[in-house]
């Protein structure tokens, strides 16, 4: 549902970045991370294709948090290498729908 909030929260962009990659340093979100990568110690993306490479980055799924604390702070998360991180998962914050290929040749369903 759109509202004005939204309209706002668009115009206010960087701001609202700046505001949220502070986020990222609390002891909260270190806990949460260091939580979810105990849980899931390998990227999850590379894991869709039978790839074993261990994760160093928590990313925040379902789109991202786009500067919403709660969800920041809620998730879904998914584990992820850095490369994957830095690849897929900007595109996903960016609205992208990624398409990756099992083993066996075929999309995977997300
Ligand atoms: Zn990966």
């Amino acid at each position: 549902m759109p509202t004005t909030h939204d309209a706002l929260r668009r115009d206010s962009r960087s701001a609202e970045a700046t505001e949220y990659r502070k986020l990222y340093s609390t002891a909260r979100w270190k806990r949460l991370r260091e939580v979810k990568l105990a849980q899931q110690p390998l990227c999850e993306w590379c894991l869709e294709q039978e790839i074993v490479e261990p994760a160093t980055e928590v990313h925040h799924a379902d789109g991202g948090h786009k500067g919403d604390v709660v969800k920041f702070f809620a998730g879904p998360f998914v584990s992820t290498c850095k490369p994957c991180h830095s690849s897929r998962g900007q595109m996903e914050d960016h609205g992208k729908t990624v398409v990756t290929y099992g083993v066996d040749g075929y999309p995977i369903e997300r």
